[in-house]
């Protein structure tokens, strides 16, 4: 079994995202594109927040959420029948970009954080705002260290993770040519090894930035790297799957929401098994030939 992935959206408090990206429309053009999980975006921000916790519950999948029931009937109201079977799941997520100085050079450097509950978000949300203004942005520009900020993500909760986003982009990615490193280990330092996925964006194929990372010695090998969307294959046993690949999925289009697709490339090296996220997001990847 495979399910599409979404993991990294904006909410209409991102700048230059729509108007409409509220809860109920990133659900429905989930269900339209067949998105099983998709995330919330910009869940350090107050206001998305509370539109957060307003409708969204726990749902049975542990750190997954689903609309509550009253959202529910909103949204299949507005849902196309053929789609109405889709459910569809949401995963606390956000996008922060970190500016700083290193190595006399100005580092300027994206990062997809995701949590697991609310409570976590509140905190992280706290921890945050001390580095930076958590509200004028649905993606927070805060003045810390890639490494630091990681830390700081870690400490949180046990769950919590960060991806490094689109890092072949120029200015604002871990390996950016203008502001990034030469490495993920570089960037994140001594705690680099807790980093075991990198978004590719859509400047390169999986296959293109399994190479260059490894051109750039990256300590482990980077896995399976779909673009656009991610397929994960999952389980709802107890144990994660073993050796399943993931594959490139399908191109969204049309869509009146600005979608920040994402793309996951997995060093599974590092972890031969790994969790991603909790509840039915349990999952392995194999090494790709
Ligand atoms: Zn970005």
């Amino acid at each position: 079994m495979h399910f599409h992935a979404d993991a990294h959206v904006h909410s209409k408090y991102s700048r230059a995202s729509s108007k409409n990206s509220d809860i109920e429309h990133i659900a429905v053009w989930a269900r339209k594109k067949g998105i099983a999980v998709i995330g919330t975006g910009d869940f350090t921000h107050p206001a998305w927040l509370a539109e957060i916790k307003e409708k969204l519950i726990p749902a049975k999948e542990p750190g997954l959420f689903r609309l509550r029931p009253e959202f529910q009937k909103r949204v299949d109201a507005i849902s196309p029948a053929a789609c109405l079977a889709n459910p569809v799941r949401f995963i606390l997520e956000v996008e922060i970009s970190t500016i700083y100085k290193k190595w006399d050079r100005a580092r300027k450097i994206h990062h997809l954080t995701f949590v697991p509950d609310l409570q976590t978000a509140d905190k992280l949300m706290e921890s945050l705002s001390k580095f930076g203004n958590i509200v004028s942005d649905g993606r927070p520009i805060l003045r810390l260290d890639s490494r630091n900020l990681l830390e700081i993500v870690l400490e949180s909760e046990p769950h919590s993770y960060l991806i490094p986003a689109h890092i072949w982009t120029p200015w604002f990615a871990a390996l950016g040519s203008k502001s990034g490193f030469d490495s993920v280990d570089t960037c994140y330092g001594d705690l680099a090894q807790y980093v075991f996925a990198v978004e590719t964006g859509l400047s390169s194929t999986p296959y293109q930035t399994s190479m260059r990372i490894r051109r750039r010695g990256l300590r482990g090998k980077p896995q399976a790297m779909p673009r656009i969307s991610t397929t994960l294959p999952c389980s709802r046993r107890q144990k994660p799957a073993r050796a399943l690949p993931v594959q490139l999925s399908f191109t969204p289009r049309g869509a009146n929401i600005i979608w920040m697709v994402t793309a996951i490339a997995v060093f599974a090296s590092r972890r031969k098994r790994l969790e991603l996220t909790m509840g039915f997001v349990r999952f392995a990847v194999r090494r790709l030939p």
